[in-house]
């Protein structure tokens, strides 16, 4: 059918070398972004999306016309449609599984709690049974999140840490993640990779993230609420870019072992590793609104205020070692270099109303990308 040959065309490599590549959430932030770059650089690319209202739809389309045009055909679908998943199995046979697809964000599982218990802990295991279930198995990368460092106070936070005190239902489900993946490398031998990305930021960002709604109501002029913890205790996130975040995406996709499917019995058994993809520099939220308003030219309306209890860490900071040692992560984009060019993205997308003219294509389109 249709759907069939559009999928396996685009899932075909330029190259012999090249991977076929499944990316889940493929329409998000960060999935925009690495499915392009693994389009550019060869590989075949299929990618899902359930297009969820989560945020801005309007959004999640935009980004995946971009897609579409680096010729990644996106399947609306979702990862807990087991039938979905075993037709695209059998129809292409996927190198490596890039899992972004997840219910993303702290604060909204106060409103609804089993969106994450559906994407992060159903899907995710849906998911790795297609991947088992499939002829040839592909290796599996998926994001993790900084947040299972959850209340720990150890700074920089090392793979080796405690991941025992969620401060959020979010990270508790990214932390039954990294349960469920081991569990599956353990019994069925498949090869899995979990990054644990920090504070992503870029063009094509997520409305809900601090940066961007920051960047949204100073151009506005409205009062923006700053949190600080006790006895003004300072909140800082290890904000990382988000060219950096894909290069050890593709890292991660390149150093994965096969999958096995020998249970991690024999010698040359599956892996399963984790890392950090952070940026190694925490910067206070004060600072990062004082770039806002050097960038925009705009001064901000602040008002702080004590932070409340919605899942929300105090800070976080990456330690990176082992990533820079297995996988040659490097980040390199320092956070005015990299607001910069999301405050250039944002204020093409929504001031200057030229939206349609990079959708279409032309010499307006994608410039800010290459
Ligand atoms: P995003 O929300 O922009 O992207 C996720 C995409 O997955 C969305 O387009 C959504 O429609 C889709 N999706 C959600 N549930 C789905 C389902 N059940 N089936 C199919 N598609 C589904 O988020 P992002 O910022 O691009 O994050 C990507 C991954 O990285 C997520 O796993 C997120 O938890 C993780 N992460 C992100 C950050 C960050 O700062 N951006 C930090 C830590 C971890």
């Amino acid at each position: 059918s249709n759907w069939e040959v559009k999928a396996r065309n685009s899932a075909r490599p330029r190259s012999k070398t090249g991977f076929s590549v499944l990316v889940t959430g493929a329409a998000g932030f960060v999935g925009t972004h690495v499915s392009i770059a693994l389009k550019r650089r060869g590989d075949g690319v299929v990618g899902l999306d359930n297009f969820n209202n989560y945020y801005d739809t309007g959004l999640k389309k935009a980004r995946k016309a971009l897609v579409d045009r680096a010729g990644v055909y996106v399947i609306e679908g979702d990862i807990n449609d087991a039938v979905l998943l075993r037709n695209l199995f059998e129809t292409v046979h996927f190198t490596h599984v890039m899992h972004l697809a997840a219910q993303a964000g702290v604060r909204y599982a106060m409103q609804n709690p089993n969106s994450y218990i559906h994407s992060n802990v159903n899907g995710f295991v849906s998911l790795l049974e297609a991947c088992k279930n499939a002829t040839l198995q592909p290796s599996i990368v998926w994001a993790s999140s900084s947040s299972v460092y959850g209340l720990n106070s150890k700074v920089p936070f090392s793979e080796k840490d405690r991941t025992d005190q969620p401060a959020s239902l979010y990270a508790a489900t990214k932390k039954a993640g990294e349960e469920i993946a081991h569990t599956y490398n353990h019994i069925y031998g498949l090869s899995i990779t979990g990054l644990r990305f920090f504070t992503v930021y870029g063009p094509w960002g997520r409305p809900d993230m601090a940066y961007f709604f920051f960047t949204k109501d100073i151009l506005k002029g409205k009062e923006i609420k700053i949190f600080e913890g006790a006895d003004h205790a300072t909140v800082a996130r290890d904000f990382t870019y988000v060219d950096d975040v894909v290069k050890g995406c593709l890292a991660a996709l390149d150093t994965a072992k096969k999958s096995t499917g020998n249970g991690g019995k024999k010698k040359g058994a599956a892996q399963f590793r984790i890392y950090n993809l952070g940026n190694t520099s925490p910067v206070p939220v004060l600072k990062l609104v004082a770039i806002l308003e050097k960038l925009l030219k705009v001064k901000a309306k602040k008002k702080v205020l004590p932070m409340p209890r919605n899942g929300d860490v105090l800070f976080t900071h990456a330690n990176i070692s082992l990533a820079r040692k297995e996988l040659g992560y490097k980040p390199t984009t320092d956070l005015e270099t990299g607001l910069k060019k999301f405050v250039k993205w944002y204020i093409r997308y929504y001031v200057s109303k030229k939206k349609s003219a990079w959708l279409i294509g032309g010499n307006e389109s994608g410039g800010w990308m290459r």
